[in-house]
């Protein structure tokens, strides 16, 4: 019989895990590998809910291997260095986002785009090299290659700095690959959650124009006066839309659940793109003409590669940019994913893993037998 989750590494470690697509998460006992010669150990202080984590967890994307403790967007201190390790010190402040390790041979390694790799190990629910399913940042402690670890700059919290790790690479990746990162120029962001709203952060740090798509009127002041947008759109009404038809260079679409792209689209200048990030469950609704009339381009785009992701967070750093959260207990986080899948969150949820996942918490929930 295969070792139970508990079991299968050296070092025991606590986790929060969902066993079934009720998504419902609770105290978990989990393992860990030794830290190998490549290897850091991190003490997990932080980590972000990203929506990916709800998908993941309730399995809309069908690929769910329960238990699956989802996390990727985990800060922490280092504990423990390999031998090999050159790049960090027992005591450094770091992160890691939604990758652990990848082939590092094939073209998109060698280019630097490993986070395109198709044999890429992401922080959770993949299989990672020795065949286990990998566990993500509601958890303890994690242990990972020092390649695929991100420095926190001084005075970047580790807070309200770990939505970054994946809302902050993933919204930043395709503004740098698309030249939507010029001053000036006008981009339209679609759904104002946690990669919207670091979007719009990051497009006003590089000086553009910046509208917010939103089906939810109540984030308008919030859009314009907390977090800078220019303008802020209701997509329903018709002639707001109209108001900014063919005027952005760029659309980010964020959006998590399925739409008709069609009122869209139309927002774009001739030339223009749209960025699909958002991962809804079914398809998206899509007519040629809304891109053939126009030369638009339609793209998707996929976190971003360690390079490109310590640069993000280096100028983060730089401009003072982090997430707007709301800093939660482990025994709250049901409650947070409720309230996420409603899109009632301002504007990410953060676990407070540090201080809120102990033996402690674990005895006063029934632990689930693996
Ligand atoms: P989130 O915080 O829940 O934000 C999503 C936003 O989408 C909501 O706040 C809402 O904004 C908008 N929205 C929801 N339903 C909509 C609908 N029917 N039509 C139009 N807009 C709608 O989620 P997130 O963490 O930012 O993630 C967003 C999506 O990106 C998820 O599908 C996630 O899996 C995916 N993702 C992709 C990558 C990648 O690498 N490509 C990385 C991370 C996450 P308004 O209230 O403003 O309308
Ligand atoms: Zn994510």
């Amino acid at each position: 019989m295969a070792p139970v989750e508990a079991e299968q590494h050296p070092r025991r470690s606590l986790a929060l895990a969902a066993h079934n697509a009720s998504g419902r998460l609770s105290p978990t006992r989990i393992s860990r590998r030794d830290t190998g010669d490549d290897d850091v150990a991190i003490q997990i202080l932080y980590c972000g809910i990203c929506h990916s984590d709800l998908h993941t967890i309730k399995n809309e994307w069908k690929n769910a291997n329960y238990p699956v403790v989802p996390g990727h967007e985990i800060t922490g201190l280092i504990t423990e260095v390999g031998k090999n390790v050159k790049k960090f010190n027992v005591g450094d402040n770091v992160g890691v986002g939604c990758m652990v390790n990848t082939c590092q041979s094939c073209e998109s390694c060698e280019e630097g785009h490993e986070n395109y790799c198709s044999k890429i190990i992401f922080t959770y629910n993949s299989h990672d090299r020795d065949g286990t399913v990998t566990y993500g940042g509601y958890s303890d402690m994690v242990v990972v290659n020092e390649r695929f670890v991100i420095r926190f700059p001084d005075g970047m919290p580790l807070d309200k700095g770990a939505p970054l790790l994946c809302a902050g690479i993933t919204v930043y990746n395709p503004m740098k690959y698309h030249g939507l990162n010029e001053p000036g120029k006008h981009i339209g962001v679609v759904g104002l959650g946690g990669l919207g709203h670091v979007a719009v952060k990051f497009a006003k740090a590089f000086g553009m124009r910046v509208t917010v798509i939103s089906t939810s009127p109540e984030k308008r002041e919030e859009a314009m006066e907390m977090l800078g947008a220019d303008a802020f759109v209701i997509s329903s009404d018709a002639n707001q839309m109209k108001a900014v038809k063919g005027t952005m260079h760029g659309i980010l679409n964020t959006a998590s659940a399925s739409m008709s792209m069609y009122s869209y689209l139309a927002l774009l200048k001739p030339h223009g793109k749209m960025i699909l990030l958002g991962l809804p469950e079914k398809p998206l609704q899509i007519s040629a003409f809304s891109l053939v009339a126009g030369g638009k381009t339609l793209a998707g785009s996929c976190m971003g590669s360690i390079r490109d992701t310590q640069e993000m967070m280096d100028f983060a750093a730089k401009h003072g940019l982090t997430a707007d959260i709301e800093l939660i207990g482990t025994e709250e986080v049901n409650e947070a994913m409720e309230r996420l899948g409603k899109g009632e969150v301002r504007y990410r949820f953060v676990i407070d893993v540090g201080n809120t996942l102990s033996a402690a918490s674990l005895a006063s929930s029934p632990v689930p037998a693996l």
